[in-house]
Formats: structure tokens, sequence, C-alpha cells
């Protein structure tokens, strides 16, 4: 059974209204692709394989994608009197879980390659 379920673009806050399935937990929604997650883009089968959907502000088309034109007033949105929809990339992340633990993002910045 599945479900309609809404997030907002972290940039210009434009609302997007997407059919879940419902058994993969969100993580979060962020501007930036989360290291060591896949992304797939919506209008594949990305509920399975991916870790997360890569959605384009206000292009991004799938059966049960709507966007809303409508804006979240969320205090985090990056620029709430820009543009809307910006045409910007932004990702929802599930939770992922490796040998029964959930794993935690490490943020871009932090995030150093050792050796080689
Ligand atoms: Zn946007």
């Amino acid at each position: 059974m599945s479900f309609p379920v809404s997030y907002y673009c972290p940039h210009c806050g434009a609302l997007v209204e997407i059919e879940r399935e419902g058994y993969l937990a969100d993580k979060s929604v962020t501007p930036y692709p989360l290291v060591g997650w896949e992304y797939a883009a919506p209008e594949a089968e990305f509920e399975g394989d991916a870790d997360g959907v890569q959605f384009v502000c206000g292009e991004s088309d799938a059966p049960g994608l709507t966007w809303t034109g409508e804006r979240s007033e969320a205090d985090d949105v990056e620029n709430p009197h820009g543009d809307s929809p910006c045409g910007r990339e932004f990702y929802l992340s599930f939770v992922r879980y490796e040998d029964g633990r959930e794993v935690e993002s490490v943020p871009e910045s932090e995030y150093v390659d050792i050796g080689l």
C-alpha cells in the first residue's frame, strides 16, 4: 500500500509530494548527497535498490510525484524569497543499516580519505 509523503526543497522550499510504499525509513532531506549513499531518480524504481532519491527542484517527474506549487515556510530553507521552484538538486536519504546497525552519515567537509 502506498501513501503520499511530502518533502520540501532545502534551497527554495518548493513542496513535492510523492507516493511511498512506506517500508523504508527517511533519514533526512539535504541539499547535497550523503557520502556512501546511492541515489536514484524518482522515476526509477528507487525503493529497494537505492539508498535515496535525487530530486531536481520543479523538474523531477514520475508517476505519483507532484510539485504542489506551494512553498514551505520552514526556517532552514536557504533562500525563501528566491525563485521557486529553483531547478537545483536535493536529496532524500533513507536510513541505512549495516550489520544491523544504523549507518551514520559523514558530513562531506569532514570526510577524509586516509592513506593511499
Ligand atoms: Zn528548490
